[in-house]
C-alpha cells in the first residue's frame, strides 16, 4: 500500500495513495457509498492521509508559573511540539505558524502573550482577526485559561457599545478586533489609545492567508501604519502570524508586516486523524458538449447516504441559495425512509442572526445535528467539534481552502474527506490531475502593498495620524516621498513651511481620510449598492468595474445572496438592486482596448516576446445576455448605452510571430486561437497566484497598434494592480503547460466550459478555437522544449 510520497507542505503528516484496497474499510460508515463510486467511475481518485502521532512534548519551564499553573489545570503540561517550538521562536523574533487545521495553532501565539502580560502587569497586546465570529472564539478561548486576574480580553469591533468602549482602551490587555476597525477607529484615534500603544507588547494577527489581493494589499499598509504609531509611542511589538498552509507563508508574512526574518513553524506535532481523500466526479451527460450530472444532485445522494450510516457530517458549498436548495434535496430525501433523520439536517449560512448561529453551533457541538450544509461562514477555525465527514461541492477557488475545510473530518481517528467536481474548468482539471491537486504546492498568497493607489491612501491616513518625516521610510519603504509629492500635486498634503526637508502634513486639518479607504476596493473611486427593498447598503464596487457588474439589468452576487440591479445610477455612483430568486445569470458583452503604458520588464521565452508592465484598460459594455443557471442556454440580448470607462493597470503579454502562427493555423481561426489560449491561461491562473479568474482580465488581438504583432494580454482587473500579472509574467512557463493540459484533455469536440469557454468572457466566448489554441500552446512549449535541449547541448563555455 506504499504508494507515493507524503502530502506536499502539509506539515509531516503522509499521504498515502492506495494502489490496492487491502485496507480494513469495513469499520468505516461510508464503504458502501465509495464502493458504488468505484465502480461506475465516479469516484476518480482516493488517497489515505495519516494516521499520524502526537509529537508531545514538556511545556518549556520558563513560563511564567501562574501560566504553568493554568495549563496544569487544562490538562495541557504537555503540548505539541510545534505550540513549545512556536513559544521559542516568538521569544526571538516575528514567527507565522501554519500547521494544520485543528493543531491548536491559537496556543502557539496565546502562550507567549500571555506569559508576557502575566509577568508585566502593563504590557497590552492586540488581536487581529478578519470576521467578527472569530474574535468572538478567541475570546472565549483566552477565557478558558482562567487567568483572570491578569488577562483581560475584549472584543473591539463595530457592535462594541460607546460605554465598553472607554473601559475597554483603558483596562482590557488584550484588545481583539479587526483590520477594519484598526484602520478606521483604532489609528486614526491613536490619542485615545495612548496607553494600549505606549505598552505594545505583542501583536497576533490568526488566519493570515485571508489577506491577499485587494484585501491584503490594504491591510498591508494598515499593519505597517500601526508599527509606525506604535514606534511613536515608543514601542516595537512583536508580531505572530498564522496561517493556513500556503506556497508562501515567509513571504506573505513579510509584505503583510514589512518585516524581515520572520521565522517559520510548520512541523505539525498534532496527532492527525487517518483520512480517506475521495475525488468524486458527477457522471458526463453530453461528451461533445462536455455536459455533466449537477454536482448538487450528485452531492445530495452523497450526503443522504453518510447521513443514513450516521456519519456525522459538514458540506461547504459556495452560494447561500445551493446551500438551502441542498439542504431541502437531502431533508427531503430523508423524509420518505428515515423521518427522524430528516430532523438532523440543518443549513448554515452568513445572513442568519448572532443568535441563530449560535443555537446551530451548539446543536452541532453537542452532537443533535448529523449534517450540515454551510458557505464558507463556517470555513475558518470556530470551533463546532469534531465530524466524521467533509463534503465540498465544486472547487471553493484555492486549495488551501480545500484542505482546510477538509481538516474538518476526522472523528475517533478516521474521516472522509470528499471532492464533488463541478463543471468548471479547474474542477476538470483537478478531476484530470487528482495528483497535482493532493500534492503540489498549494497555491501563493499575493499582495502588493506598494499598489498605488491603495498606497496613496493609506500615505494620506498616515499623515493625518501624524506629520510625514524621513524617520518613516523604516515602515513606510523608501518610494514614500515619492507618492507623498503626488499627493502634494494633488492638493491633498502640503509641506510644512520652517520644518527639515521632507516633512509632510495633511492640507486641512479637518477631513477623516480612513472613512474614505474601503479595505476592499482598489481604488477610493466606487459605487454603492443599495438594496431598495430594505434600504441597505449592502456593499460597493470599483468604480472601474461598476459598469460591467453592476449595469442595469445585471444579476449581482454578493456573499452567495442574488440580487438583480433595477437601475445604475452614474451620476450619483450607486446601484439600485432587489433581492433576486430567478433561474438566469447575466453576462456582459464589452469592447476592451489595451494601451501599453511602461514597459517594466522583458524577457524572451517559449519563442515569444514576454513583457510585464503597466497599461491602460478601456472598457465599453455594449450590452448584456441573459443565460438560463441550469444549462447556460442564451435567453435574450439587451442592449445598454454606457460610456468607456478607463483604469490602469499591470498586465503581462506577449506577442506572437504573425509568420509562424499563420503557417500553424488559418486565418480564419487564428483570433478563435488566440482567444482560446488566453481563456486557457486565465482559467489556469488560480493554480499560481491564489485568485479568482474574475480579478484577471484578457485581451488578444491579430494586430496590436503598438506590438505590431498579434498578441495575447493579460491583466490584473483591479485598478493599480495587486501582483497577479506579475506572478504569472515570473511562471509563465508554468502557466502555459497548464493551459496546454487543460485544453489537450479535455474530452469535448469544440470547447466547453470545462476547458476555453469562460463564464466572464467579454467577446461572449465568440470566437473560440479549441483545436487552434491547442496549436499555439503546443509549438510554444515545443520551442521551450527545444531551446532548453539546444542549451544543454552547448558545448561548455572555456573560461
Ligand atoms: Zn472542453
Ligand atoms: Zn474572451
Amino acid at each position: 500500500m506504499e504508494g507515493a510520497g507524503s502530502f506536499g507542505g502539509s506539515g509531516g503528516h503522509r499521504l498515502y495513495y492506495l494502489n490496492s484496497l487491502a485496507l480494513d474499510r469495513t469499520a468505516e460508515p461510508w464503504s458502501d457509498l465509495l464502493d458504488a463510486g468505484r465502480e461506475d467511475g465516479r469516484l476518480v481518485r482516493e488517497a489515505l492521509e495519516g494516521p499520524g502521532r502526537a509529537d508531545l512534548v514538556p511545556a518549556p519551564q520558563e513560563l511564567h508559573p501562574e501560566l504553568l499553573g493554568a495549563l496544569q489545570r487544562m490538562g495541557m503540561e504537555r503540548l505539541y511540539s510545534h505550540q513549545e517550538q512556536a513559544i521559542h521562536a516568538a521569544w526571538r523574533g516575528p514567527t507565522i505558524v501554519t500547521t494544520g487545521t485543528a493543531s491548536g495553532k491559537s496556543m502557539c501565539f496565546n502562550l507567549p502573550t500571555l506569559d508576557v502580560l502575566c509577568r508585566q502587569a502593563r504590557a497590552r497586546a492586540l488581536y487581529i482577526y478578519p470576521t467578527k465570529a472569530l474574535a468572538q472564539d478567541q475570546a472565549r478561548a483566552l477565557a478558558a485559561f482562567g487567568l483572570a486576574r491578569r488577562v483581560r480580553p475584549a472584543i473591539y469591533d463595530g457592535d462594541t457599545s460607546r460605554e465598553t468602549r472607554r473601559e475597554i482602551r483603558r483596562s482590557s490587555n488584550i484588545v481583539l478586533t479587526n483590520p477594519d476597525m484598526l484602520h478606521v477607529g483604532i489609528l486614526p484615534n491613536h490619542g485615545a489609545w495612548e496607553d494600549l500603544f505606549s505598552n505594545l507588547a505583542v501583536v497576533v494577527v490568526d488566519e493570515a492567508h485571508v489577506y491577499r489581493g485587494v484585501f491584503g494589499s490594504h491591510v498591508a499598509n494598515v499593519l505597517r501604519r500601526l508599527r509606525r504609531i506604535a514606534a511613536a509611542y515608543g514601542t516595537e511589538p512583536r508580531f505572530m502570524l498564522a496561517s493556513a498552509t500556503i506556497a508562501n507563508p515567509v513571504e506573505l508574512a513579510e509584505r503583510l508586516t514589512g518585516l524581515q526574518d520572520v521565522e517559520l513553524i510548520d512541523r505539525d506535532g498534532a496527532p492527525a486523524p487517518q483520512r480517506r481523500i475521495a475525488v468524486w466526479n458527477p457522471p458526463l451527460t453530453d461528451e461533445a458538449a462536455g455536459a455533466r450530472a449537477s454536482a448538487l444532485g450528485e452531492a445530495a445522494e452523497l450526503i443522504t447516504r453518510l447521513v443514513r450510516s450516521g456519519a456525522r457530517t459538514i458540506c461547504f458549498m459556495k452560494s447561500r441559495k445551493g446551500v438551502e436548495v441542498l439542504a431541502r434535496l437531502v431533508s427531503d430525501a430523508l423524509q420518505s425512509t428515515d423521518p427522524d433523520l430528516a430532523g438532523q439536517v440543518a443549513a448554515y449560512r452568513a445572513g442568519y442572526t448572532a443568535q441563530q448561529r449560535r443555537e446551530l453551533e451548539g446543536r452541532l457541538m453537542r452532537g443533535e445535528l448529523l449534517a450540515v450544509i454551510t458557505t464558507d461562514a463556517l470555513e475558518l477555525g470556530i470551533d463546532i467539534g469534531e465530524l466524521d465527514a467533509a463534503v465540498v461541492v465544486t472547487f471553493p477557488g484555492t486549495v488551501a481552502s480545500l484542505r482546510q475545510m477538509w481538516g474538518r473530518a476526522g472523528r475517533r481517528g478516521r474521516g472522509l474527506a470528499l471532492y464533488v467536481a463541478g463543471e468548471d474548468a479547474l474542477d476538470q482539471f483537478f478531476c484530470r490531475h487528482p495528483e497535482d491537486f493532493l500534492e503540489r504546492p498549494v497555491e501563493a498568497a499575493i499582495l502588493d502593498h506598494e499598489s498605488e493607489l491603495i498606497y496613496r491612501s493609506h500615505l494620506l491616513c498616515a499623515a493625518h495620524e501624524g506629520p510625514l518625516s524621513s524617520e518613516d521610510a523604516e515602515f513606510l519603504g523608501p518610494r514614500w516621498e515619492a507618492q507623498a509629492e503626488v499627493l502634494v500635486s494633488a492638493g491633498a498634503l502640503r509641506r510644512r513651511p520652517g520644518a527639515s526637508r521632507g516633512a509632510y502634513v495633511p492640507r486641512s486639518d479637518g477631513g477623516y481620510p480612513a472613512a474614505e479607504v474601503s479595505l476592499r476596493s482598489a481604488s477610493p473611486e466606487t459605487f454603492a449598492i443599495v438594496d431598495v427593498s430594505s434600504g441597505e447598503l449592502i456593499g460597493s464596487t470599483e468604480a472601474a468595474r461598476a459598469q460591467s457588474t453592476v449595469h442595469s439589468g445585471a444579476i449581482y452576487l454578493h456573499q452567495g445572496r442574488s440580487y438583480e440591479v433595477r437601475e445604475l445610477d452614474l451620476a450619483s455612483r450607486r446601484a439600485l438592486v432587489t433581492p433576486f430568486s430567478g433561474d438566469w445569470y447575466t453576462q456582459p458583452k464589452r469592447e476592451t482596448d489595451t494601451e501599453v503604458v511602461r514597459l517594466l520588464d522583458r524577457r524572451e521565452t517559449l519563442g515569444v516576446t514576454l513583457s510585464f508592465g503597466e497599461v491602460s484598460v478601456t472598457d465599453t459594455v455594449l450590452a448584456y445576455q441573459r443565460r438560463r443557471l441550469s444549462d447556460h442556454a442564451r435567453v435574450d440580448i439587451t442592449a445598454l448605452d454606457l460610456p468607456p470607462v478607463s483604469f490602469s493597470t499591470q498586465a503581462l503579454w506577449f506577442e506572437l510571430d504573425a509568420q509562424e502562427l499563420a503557417d500553424s493555423v488559418s486565418l480564419e481561426v487564428m483570433l478563435g486561437a488566440l482567444h482560446a489560449t488566453e481563456h486557457a491561461q486565465i482559467a489556469v491562473l488560480p493554480l499560481l497566484a491564489m485568485c479568482d479568474r474574475w480579478d484577471i482580465g484578457g485581451l488578444s488581438t491579430n494586430h496590436h497598434p503598438q506590438t505590431g504583432a498579434p498578441t495575447i494580454f493579460i491583466y490584473d482587473g483591479h485598478p493599480g494592480g495587486i501582483g497577479i500579472a506579475r506572478t504569472a509574467f515570473t511562471r509563465f512557463e508554468e502557466l502555459c503547460a497548464d493551459a496546454h493540459a487543460l485544453i489537450c484533455e479535455c474530452a469535448c469536440a469544440d470547447g466547453c466550459p470545462s476547458c476555453v469557454q469562460s463564464p466572464k468572457c467579454g467577446n461572449l466566448n465568440e470566437p473560440l478555437s479549441k483545436a487552434g489554441a491547442r496549436v499555439v500552446l503546443a509549438r510554444m512549449l515545443h520551442e521551450g522544449a527545444g531551446a532548453d535541449r539546444a542549451a544543454l547541448r552547448k558545448p561548455p563555455a572555456v573560461v
